[in-house]
């Protein structure tokens, strides 16, 4: 589906859900993707892009941000201990703030870079054992414990179960946003960003619905 179409389908549902418009960030997701298809993007205009792997979007962006200038990158995938820095050099977003030892490494190579990336904390609002996230009973201990690392925590995210209404865990994460006075809401991919859009998010995340299907061939 062309961008444009994507676009037009985020204005809309601004509209039907009286949000402001342009007040939802499109991520274009190019995990996987072939480059010609995600050059193509950029030269539509298009420069805010998604990445689920710190290795595979080092091999590709620093050449593109070369070639397209004003690209902000955003890690929406688990992110490893070993290669924290690596990510807060490349990433101008980190969405998978998940684990209190992942927060203490941030604040410390942010003191040592004199720079650390926009964050959003994960929260896994399924409560499924095999996903990552903050539980969301130890959110608001989590959300202390960054603010007093100094972190520069903007929002919450979530992945909701494939096999649930998306409506319900989007829902659940704005209101434990608001409760931590956190303004950003990261939720809502291919099949949903809709049902997301109407519940407040401020990102989503579309993939496939850009690009096409993804080849893991
Ligand atoms: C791959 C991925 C997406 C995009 O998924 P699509 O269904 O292709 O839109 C969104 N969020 C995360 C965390 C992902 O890993």
């Amino acid at each position: 589906m062309p961008l444009s179409d994507i676009q037009d389908r985020i204005a809309k549902e601004e509209a039907r859900a009286g949000r402001a418009p342009g007040s939802t960030k499109l991520i274009a997701v190019s995990k996987v993707q072939p480059l010609e298809r995600v050059v193509a993007v950029l030269e539509e205009g298009h420069r805010v892009f998604g990445e689920n792997k710190v290795q595979e979007a080092a091999g590709k962006w620093p050449d593109l941000k070369e070639r397209f200038s004003d690209v902000e990158l955003h890690l929406i995938g688990p992110l490893q201990s070993n290669k924290t820095r690596q990510a807060m050099r490349l990433f101008d977003v980190i969405h998978s703030l998940d684990r209190p030892k992942l927060a203490r490494a941030i604040a410390r190579i942010a003191k040592e870079e004199g720079h650390c990336p926009t964050l959003f904390i994960q929260v896994n609002t399924g409560e499924e054992p095999q996903k990552a996230g903050i539980m969301p009973d130890d959110l608001d201990g989590f959300v202390a414990e960054c603010r007093d690392l100094g972190l520069p925590i903007v929002g919450l995210m979530c992945i909701p179960p494939v096999d649930e209404e998306p409506t319900l865990h989007f829902a659940l994460l704005a209101k434990m946003a608001a409760r931590n006075g956190l303004d950003q809401l990261s939720m809502g991919m291919s099949s949903d960003f809709e049902r997301a859009i109407a519940q407040g998010a401020t990102h989503v995340r579309v993939g496939s619905a850009i690009f096409g299907e993804r080849d893991y061939g």
